[in-house]
């Protein structure tokens, strides 16, 4: 557990916006909104077993710098899939939803098998769900 990711914090130009948009992914990804944290910033949780294991929070922008995954910070976000079944499920419910697909499912050349669709929340940041088989582990 020591070193994986807790939260990660992103910024959106429309807090309202993005937060119809994520309700409806986190929903479908799994996270559950959460009040346990205090402030204004909208929350959800992963967990596994009960016990939350990553949280997303979004705030609102101060300024009207558009997204750009090619500057400095954040350059996508990625969910795992358990496998290419999902994937596709997923995407079937990108386009029931109407959100911008960035690229269909497809193996794409990373790792073996590397299988991703990509698609965009309202801000542009691109956001991925992958089934990436056979990972083996780091070797130090
Ligand atoms: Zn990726």
């Amino acid at each position: 557990m020591f070193g994986s990711p807790h939260h990660l914090d992103l910024t959106v130009a429309h807090l309202a916006t993005s937060v119809a948009f994520y309700e409806v992914v986190f929903a479908r990804l799994g996270y559950q909104r959460t009040e346990q944290y205090s402030g204004e910033a909208p929350c959800w949780l992963y967990s596994d077993d009960g016990a939350p294991v990553f949280g997303i929070a979004l705030h609102q922008a101060r300024n009207r710098t558009a997204h750009d995954r090619y500057s400095p910070g954040l350059h996508h976000l990625a969910f795992h899939a358990q496998d290419r079944q999902e994937v596709n499920l997923f995407y079937e419910f990108l386009l029931e939803n109407g959100i911008e697909i960035l690229d269909s499912p497809a193996e794409y050349d990373y790792t073996p098998n590397y299988y991703a669709v990509f698609f965009a929340d309202p801000d542009g940041l691109k956001l991925e769900v992958v089934h990436e088989p056979n990972v083996t582990k780091v070797v130090s």
